[in-house]
Parts: C-alpha cells; structure tokens; sequence
C-alpha cells in the first residue's frame, strides 16, 4: 500500500493542528479587526479545542475597556474554555499607531509587535498568542512551556535545574504570517 499519509506521525500532526488553529485565529481576528481599529479599543478571546470532536472554537468575544488592553478572560478557570474542551491560544487586536499615548494610568508606549506583558500571558498560561495589527499583519507566539493538563487541571510546568531551583521560564518564538488581515481601509 502506498503512503498516504494515514499515518502522520508525532511532528506531521503538530504541524497540522497548527495550521488549523492559526486559520482560526486568523478568521476571528478578519471579523474583528476592522470594528476594532474603528473604535480603538482592542477585542480578543481564548481559542478552546473540543477534547472530543477537536473543533477548536473561539470564547465569547472581549472588547477591552481602556485603550491599550484586553482581557480574554484567561485567568478564570480552564481559562475561559467550557469543561470537556482545552484553551490552546488567545487572540487579540492592537488597533493603535506606534508610538506614546495616554493610557488610564498614564503615558504608555504602543510597540509594533507583542507587548512584553502579551508574551508573559502565553507563556504563563501555556497558549498561544496572535496578534492582528493596525496595517493587518498577524503575528504569532509560541510559547516554550510545558503543560499539564486534566479534567479541571491545568497547569505550566516550572522549569527547574538540576538541584530543582527554579528557572526564568525562556521566551518562546515569533512567527509573521505572509497573509494580510483586513482592517476596513
Ligand atoms: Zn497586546
């Protein structure tokens, strides 16, 4: 019998569900990129996977309530996803320019990219993060953590050296993805 792939084998099949969870990410943030840049306030959810169909679908959409932020919900339990599924990434807009701005508590500095309080959420909660920016690119964060998981648990594994103290967990990869989302413009 020839190879017809049935048999994907450990990394084939990461790739694959990679490639499905980023088409999600990316099909939730083209319906709200445009609305978002509009208002200037960033949206963003959590994306779950059922543990028994494996349709990964998004949590209830999140409008942040000051410039610069939002809340997808991440810290309340199973981080937002309804029991029987896994949270496997977040995904939020940043609509804002580049550049300094007043923010709730003061001046704040608007990157391009990933924030440094973004990359600490996903590698914290063990999720993936994209972003979808103000001109449309989408980035993704693949955080270096390790997670345990089980009915009601869920947890990131706290690297630690040989004598078991603990080490600074290390930073993740990004990735650009070559597609443009649309922002309305
Ligand atoms: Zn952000």
């Amino acid at each position: 019998m020839p190879d017809d792939g049935a048999d994907t084998g450990q990394h084939k099949s990461t790739t694959v569900a990679f490639a499905r969870l980023d088409e999600t990410a990316r099909d939730e943030l083209a319906k709200v990129l445009p609305g978002s840049i509009k208002s200037e306030l960033e949206k963003g959810a959590v994306l779950c996977r059922d543990d028994r169909t494996q349709q990964i679908f998004p949590t209830p959409l999140r409008t942040g309530e000051a410039k610069h932020s939002v809340d997808v919900g991440l810290r309340e339990p199973n981080c937002g996803c309804p029991s029987g599924s896994t949270p496997l990434a977040y995904y939020h807009t940043h609509p804002s320019p580049p550049g300094e701005v007043a923010g709730s508590d003061g001046l704040m500095h608007v990157a391009e990219g990933f924030s440094d309080e973004d990359l600490d959420v996903s590698d914290q909660f063990g999720v993936v993060g994209y972003v979808g920016q103000r001109d449309g690119t989408m980035l993704a964060y693949v955080p270096k953590v390790e997670v345990v998981s089980g009915e009601g648990y869920r947890a990131v594994v706290q690297p630690t050296d040989a004598e078991g103290r603990a080490l600074k967990i290390a930073r993740g990869e990004i990735k650009r993805f070559n597609w443009k989302l649309p922002t309305g413009r």
